[in-house]
């Protein structure tokens, strides 16, 4: 049993404790208990100012978000005698989770903060923060690697204070990582903050990246922090919520988000949609379903006040956020994390260069896979065969199976995707009981699949197009069958096409072999009958 499969047993003993209720890629559902509630996971936290929150707080609370993020530094300044007499939550006017920040944000945008890191622990303590975060040194986008491994060794530093600080029992402490683009810098903070005492790690400042649209450098970011953190301790991304990365980030790992965008966006008059934003003067429709876009019009939004249109813009941009994190919750409870991935992937060019560069972490995303689901897995695209329940099961095969049959051979292809055991073709050369044959079928996915395999999840329970063939190259058709006779000893050999698809490429093999190559890709309906039957005329005159 791996360990992410172990920690779903765990039940929840106490505060801080993260319970994973059901995985799909590294993403995972999950419950974290803070002293303010239960956080259900993956989970956006709108970001609110301390002073000057243009949205209440009670209808954010009324459009589902459970937890919201605000700045402790900003608190600090402005009110924070006040702060530390009435609380945190006092304050905003939210009874729900408050994660407080504590300005490392402002240290990127500003330069020097004034204030230790103590302090800010003592601070975040003081105004009862449910998860507070140590006063970091956000890297940023910078190029500079003295700088970037100056920030990774000044977080680390505050950490330790906080660590060194902090008294109460019922926070939880965030550990942020730091390094940026320097992945290798990413790794040594993440291993480093993995060595203290944190309750959760957050990944900074991917804004930068976001915004630039460098989604591979968030790719490689997120692996190297997710790969070196213990499992139990959810992962924060700081500044990231978006629905056109959410789902990536969610799949390579992370549990939570936060984000000021709801507010910025409305702010620039810019309305949000699942695959990104518009301005106001580009929508036509108001396709969202949320209450703002029920109840007015388009020509209304567009001539109200511009502080009442911000508000209603940050209204429906906070229920479009929150619909995005439900959508992949259920993605992920369903077993469709990947599916939802590859569709935000097409919202954008660079973002699909993203979602290639997942394909290369196959072996990490099989680690959250369930071994089975309740559905099939579909096939479009080439990158949707390094899907891991597909390496998990064409290794699996390759590492385990071991023919017992060592007689007759029979490779064979099929037009299209069904259950192999059905088939006409499979049915004839089957109803013989006792016959000395062994039934491998090529398929576009899995390679070769034995026949008495055939019903193992997900080897019947993948749908692809038929074109997916073509994927099938000469190449790997060749090392393939090549592996299979070497294994087998056979003393009889053939290779039935019954998919024009392969037609050509399974003619050349045959001859460079030196294999029966039995052609009936081109017959239609009576096909597999028959060439069922020269199967057996074949073995029998061999016999
Ligand atoms: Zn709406």
């Amino acid at each position: 049993m791996t360990a992410l499969r172990q920690l779903r047993l765990l039940t929840p003993l106490s505060r801080g404790c993260f319970e994973v209720r059901a995985t799909d890629l590294l993403g995972r559902v999950g419950r974290l208990y803070t002293k303010s509630g239960v956080l259900e996971t993956p989970a956006l936290l709108p970001v609110v100012h301390p002073v000057n929150q243009e949205i209440d707080l009670r209808v954010i609370g009324k459009i589902g978000f459970k937890a919201v993020m605000t700045n402790a530094y900003i608190t600090l300044k402005r009110i924070g005698e006040e702060a530390s007499q009435r609380g945190i939550h006092s304050v905003i006017g939210f009874d729900g989770i408050v994660m407080t920040d504590s300005g490392g944000y402002q240290v990127l945008e500003y330069g020097e903060l004034d204030i230790k890191p103590a302090e800010m622990t003592i601070f975040q303590e003081e105004i009862g923060s449910d998860i507070a975060v140590v006063l970091d040194r956000p890297t940023g986008f910078s190029r500079n690697r003295a700088f970037a491994e100056h920030t990774v060794k000044e977080t680390l530093k505050a950490a330790k204070e906080t660590i060194a600080t902090k008294k109460m029992k019922d926070i939880l402490w965030v550990g942020p990582i730091q390094g940026g683009l320097f992945a290798d810098l990413v790794v040594e903070s993440a291993r480093e903050m993995s060595s203290l005492p944190f309750d959760l790690h957050a990944l900074g400042s991917p804004t930068e990246v976001m915004k630039s649209y460098h989604f591979k450098h968030l790719v490689k970011m997120i692996v190297a922090a997710k790969t070196n953190i213990p499992l139990n301790r959810p992962l924060h991304l700081f500044g990231a919520g978006h629905p056109l990365t959410m789902p990536l980030a969610v799949a390579l790992g992370c549990d939570l988000f936060d984000s000021a965008s709801y507010i910025l966006y409305a702010k620039d008059d810019r309305y949000l949609t699942p695959t990104g934003t518009l301005k106001l003067d580009e929508v036509v429709e108001l396709t969202c379903t949320c209450p703002i876009c029920t109840q007015h019009t388009l020509s209304e939004l567009r001539a109200l006040e511009r502080a009442e249109r911000i508000k209603l813009l940050a209204i429906h941009n906070l229920y479009l956020l929150q619909s995005e994190i439900k959508q992949i919750r259920q993605a992920i409870i369903e077993g469709r994390l990947w599916e939802i991935v590859a569709i935000k992937a097409r919202s954008h060019p660079r973002l699909w260069s993203a979602y290639e560069d997942l394909t290369k972490y196959t072996k990490l995303l099989e680690d959250g896979t369930p071994l089975f689901k309740s559905r099939a897995i579909y096939i479009f695209t080439k990158e949707d065969l390094r899907r891991p329940e597909v390496y998990r099961a064409v290794a699996k095969i390759k590492k385990d199976y071991r023919p017992k049959n060592k007689g007759v051979l029979i490779i064979f292809s099929l037009p299209s995707e069904e259950r192999l055991l059905a088939t006409p073709f499979c049915r004839r050369l089957l109803e013989r009981e006792g016959e000395d044959q062994h039934l491998l079928y090529l398929s576009p996915v899995y390679r070769l699949i034995p026949i008495e395999l055939s019903e193992i999840y997900p080897l019947s329970q993948t749908l692809y197009p038929s074109s997916i063939h073509r994927n099938l190259s000469t190449k790997i058709l060749h090392r393939e069958i090549r592996r299979a006779i070497e294994e087998g000893g056979y003393k009889q050999i053939i290779i039935v096409c019954l998919n024009e698809h392969l037609h050509t490429k399974l003619a050349a093999l045959s001859r460079r072999l030196n294999i029966k190559l039995l052609d009936y890709c081109k017959r239609r309906a009576s096909g597999q009958i028959e060439a069922a039957e020269e199967v057996q005329r074949l073995i029998s005159s061999a016999s």
